[in-house]
């Protein structure tokens, strides 16, 4: 067929994967030219990333080459920086090309949302990357390291400031706090010389989620030796130090990020309306006004009607997006009824390090080892939608 259209989908992430995927599966190779594009050529589960950044998993068991799981002979994968989407060109500019579409699905993921905060792209770590994980996991060593070579000790070398309690913070510090022991055993380190703090602005850690199950996460953590400091926002961070709202200042040579996520600034560049990065998209997912583009994943908002408030942006959600956004380019393309976007909450589950974890799967409490069994088989999961048994086999988490 001479005509056949062009899809293009950016980012290789949760959504972006499982778009291609379906798409290959749903659309005979005659039907559609589909192209991925992505920053590496590789795909990293950004969910597991709070364990390389603290150093618990080698962060080469959260990323898989591409062409390992797509079928690169029915995909044409560019591995490339979206720049910028020319919306009226129907054009991506990349950072060496460019790209035509029929067809845009916008899968670009998150960044770091700062509200603003001064300091924290200069002295705070907040790339949930694979990159980003290995940064912090070397410099939480290299702190360890240098401690023991100065003639005067500095206490900020091992104090460890984590700026925010939602599901990244505490499941960040649940790895780190189950690692310090280790940590200290190594660099010859009394253990109370490690301090680590939990900043929080909210009037409580993971606002919004069952108390018990929140007071149990607070309660295993402080036995760790987390400090947890609720109800402070952060209204500054300076090299070396973070500034409390109520005065107080802490000085930490590692300040870790995770106080919530915007759209891919790619989004307001483009100039699409936005509201902190994310595209309020209409049922078939498509953005207001574009009947070409998709919007997947965390760049795309959807209001939890419920509650008319935005549902929060998670793998769990871009995933069952893709579906539903291969179902609707399909019947673009082949004829058929598009769908409405549906999601449907399995549940919410957090890993606090080792084996413990919290959450809520349906109407049931989940915690310690049987949540942390649950976190491990929602993670397998993942991987079987992507890759089948092979990839869970490779590259899936023991449940035990
Ligand atoms: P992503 O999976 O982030 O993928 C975006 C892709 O786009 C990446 O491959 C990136 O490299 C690429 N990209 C970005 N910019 C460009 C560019 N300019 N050019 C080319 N490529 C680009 N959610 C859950 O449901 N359950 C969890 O347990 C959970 N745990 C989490 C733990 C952590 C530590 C973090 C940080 C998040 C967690 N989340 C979890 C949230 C979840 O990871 C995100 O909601 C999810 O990754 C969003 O999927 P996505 O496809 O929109 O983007
Ligand atoms: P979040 O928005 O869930 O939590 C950020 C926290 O930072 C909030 O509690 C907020 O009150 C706090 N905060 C904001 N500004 C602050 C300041 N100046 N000082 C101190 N605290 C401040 O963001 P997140 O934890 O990065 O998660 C991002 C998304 O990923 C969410 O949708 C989350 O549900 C999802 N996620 C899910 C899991 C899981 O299901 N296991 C794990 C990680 C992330």
């Amino acid at each position: 067929m001479l005509n056949k259209p062009n899809i293009v989908i950016l980012g290789a992430g949760y959504g972006g994967m499982i778009t291609a995927s379906r798409l290959t599966k749903e659309l005979g190779h005659n039907e559609a030219a589909i192209t991925l594009v992505n920053k590496h050529d590789y795909h990293y589960q950004t969910t597991w990333l709070h364990e390389p950044a603290a150093g618990t998993m080698h962060p080469n068991r959260t990323r898989m080459p591409i062409k390992s799981v797509l079928d690169l002979n029915k995909i044409n994968f560019v591995q490339d920086v979206v720049v910028e989407i020319k919306r009226d060109e129907k054009k991506v500019i990349l950072e060496n090309g460019e790209l035509d579409y029929d067809y845009l699905v916008i899968g670009l993921g998150s960044e770091p949302e700062t509200f603003g905060v001064p300091g924290v792209q200069e002295y705070a770590f907040s790339k949930w990357t694979v990159n980003g994980a290995r940064e912090v996991k070397e410099h939480i060593e290299y702190m360890f390291a240098k401690y023991n070579n100065l003639a005067e000790k500095r206490d900020e070398l091992l104090t460890f400031v984590v700026a925010g309690a939602g599901f990244t913070g505490i499941e960040f510090i649940g790895e780190l706090s189950e690692r310090v022991p280790e940590l200290c055993d190594y660099y010859d380190i009394p253990r109370e010389k490690v301090k680590m703090y939990v900043i929080e602005a909210a009037p409580t850690a993971l606002p919004g989620f069952d108390p018990e199950l929140v007071e149990y996460a607070m309660n295993l953590l402080e036995s760790r030796g987390v400090e947890f400091k609720i109800n402070c926002p952060i209204k500054e961070v300076t090299k070396g130090a973070v500034h409390l709202a109520d005065g107080e200042e802490i000085k930490a040579e590692t300040i870790v990020w995770a106080t919530g996520v915007r759209g891919n600034s790619i989004i307001e560049k483009s100039g699409f309306e936005a509201m902190r990065g994310r595209i309020k998209v209409e049922p078939d997912l498509r953005a207001p006004g574009h009947d070409d583009v998709f919007v997947i994943g965390d760049c795309a908002l959807i209001i939890n009607e419920e509650i008319n408030r935005p549902y929060p942006p998670t793998a769990q959600i871009a995933m069952q997006m893709a579906a539903t956004c291969a179902h609707n380019l399909k019947a673009l393309i082949k004829g058929g009824e598009l769908q409405s976007f549906k999601p449907e909450i399995k549940g919410t589950v957090a890993s606090l390090g080792g084996k413990e974890a919290i959450g809520v799967v349906g109407s049931r409490k989940l915690f310690g080892s049987s949540a942390s069994f649950m976190k491990k088989m929602i993670d397998n999961r993942y991987l079987f939608l992507l890759g089948g048994p092979s990839l869970v086999m490779k590259k899936g988490k023991s449940p035990f």
